[in-house]
């Protein structure tokens, strides 16, 4: 039986994704083999890719001056592959916010490259909310601008995208596909794929094309975004069940209505479930109000000693994965795409109930 799953990453997948891979795995597109057993220069492979592509591009609406790349090494083989890519065109300096742990990750490989200027932080508060644009401190000879839409682990999402003067790039890992974007405010965009896309092994990277020339002469082969943007990011062997997988859950999301059928239903999601906090005196989330992630929502019980009970009756009543980052600790439920309304209206009768038992 499958159960709701709330895990951060790798994360749920539609049941109808993965039964469709389920029933043409052995023989895929009656090619008498698994679609992880063919060429992926071969014309079936390369349908998969190219629709792929298309669909993302439908979805998201991304014009046709910016370049869509299927990425290896995760979103963090981008936090090197950024500097690499923008310092060759004249300063070697960047800004970036600081607002908790994956743009720190960004940060300090960003600073073996260059100067990071970090134009604002939001450590002040422990990371619990997006700093607001008013108190910048943006550079004038920026390579580009970086930030972290979605701090999947400490729940934290940006209510608007930064007005800036560089290039704009965004690690939009946990938030990618949840909402309709406005892609031409960007200039690089990239996201892991086993949070909102697919299983992990791939990465979607989402460049202007203008960008493609402010490489470091001695740019690393495997992260230059022009040889995969020229290769079809197939210079080498990529993942192919991965673009395959993903492929699929964009077709899923065209048949649930895309990106504006996400918008709505993870507001839904996550207004039950915060509504449910805010009422609650025993359950509660340490989010400021305004930067509250529709993505990753933690939350802390009033008495600590009662986590483990929680994390087993919880996991017993067929709610996996609620446990919160080995570093903040807690709970944390995510709520992307591939997790159902009635997922969270299960957690949150569960948490009234064990509230009444324990509170
Ligand atoms: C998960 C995550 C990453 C790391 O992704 P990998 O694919 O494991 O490298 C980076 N940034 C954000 C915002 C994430 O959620």
């Amino acid at each position: 039986m499958r159960k709701f799953n709330f895990c951060a990453g790798p994360a749920a997948l539609p049941e109808p994704v993965l039964r469709q891979a389920q029933e043409e795995l052995l023989d895929w597109q009656g090619v008498g083999c698994s679609v992880m057993e063919v060429s992926h220069r071969s014309p079936e492979f390369t349908a998969v890719a190219e629709a792929a592509e298309q669909d993302l591009r439908d979805l998201l609406s991304i014009p046709g001056n910016y370049k869509v790349l299927f990425l290896q090494g995760g979103a963090t083989a981008q936090f090197s592959a950024i500097p690499w890519n923008l310092f060759g065109a004249g300063s070697k300096s960047a800004d970036y916010i600081h607002t908790g742990q994956w743009a720190e990750k960004a940060i300090k490989e960003a600073r073996r490259y260059g100067e990071v200027n970090i134009v604002a932080s939001a450590e002040d508060r422990n990371f619990s909310y997006a700093p607001a644009a008013d108190a910048w401190q943006e550079s004038d000879d920026a390579a580009y601008f970086h930030y972290t839409p979605n701090e999947t682990i400490g729940g934290v999402e940006f209510p608007y995208i930064p007005e800036v003067k560089s290039p704009l790039v965004a690690d939009m890992s946990s938030t990618i596909l949840s909402q309709p974007l406005a892609v031409e405010r960007f200039g690089f965009i990239y996201a892991g794929a086993q949070k909102n896309i697919g299983p992990s092994g791939i990465a979607v990277g989402i460049v202007r094309d203008d960008l493609l020339d402010r490489a470091l002469p001695d740019i690393p082969r495997s992260l230059s975004w022009k040889i995969a943007a020229d290769g079809q990011s197939m210079d080498n062997t990529p993942p192919t069940f991965a673009w395959y997988l993903s492929g699929l859950v964009f077709k899923w999301l065209k048949a649930q209505g895309g990106v504006e059928a996400m918008a709505e239903l993870s507001l839904k999601k996550s207004q039950l479930l915060y509504g449910f906090l805010d009422r609650s005196a025993f359950f509660s989330s340490p989010v400021s109000v305004e930067s509250r992630s529709r993505m990753n929502v933690p939350f802390v019980l009033a008495d600590e000693s009662l986590d483990k009970k929680f994390l087993k009756e919880s996991e017993e009543a067929g709610l996996l994965a609620l446990k919160g980052h080995r570093s903040v600790g807690g709970m944390r439920a995510s709520l992307y795409n591939a997790v159902p309304l009635e997922a969270v209206e299960a957690l949150v009768a569960f948490m009234a109930d064990f509230e009444q038992r324990n509170g």
